[in-house]
């Protein structure tokens, strides 16, 4: 754990920040690391994407995320988003 300036995914700036490899995760050798808060590198590293509460997904597409960024985002979506059994999306 470090102290960074901001979590560069949420703004947060009064918490305990965390290294998140990226772009190569650490167990693949990956050196580069990024200052996320620990709220954050949970979603990224710990929580499996169906797992994500729906709001999250709501607030990418409602917010200013645009261009590469959220073709980025959609993309992983695609790929490795797996329908929960228990999904409620209202
Ligand atoms: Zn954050």
């Amino acid at each position: 754990m470090s102290f960074g300036i901001f979590c560069i995914a949420c703004g947060a700036t009064d918490c305990d920040f965390e290294k998140h490899h990226y772009p190569v995760p650490r167990l693949a050798g990956g050196k580069s690391t990024i200052s996320l808060c620990r709220t954050c590198h949970n979603l990224v590293s710990r929580i499996p994407l169906k797992d994500w509460p729906w709001e999250v997904y709501k607030a990418v597409i409602e917010s200013d995320f645009r261009g590469p960024a959220l073709l980025a985002f959609l993309k992983i979506v695609e790929k490795y988003y797996r329908e929960p059994e228990n999904h409620d999306n209202q």
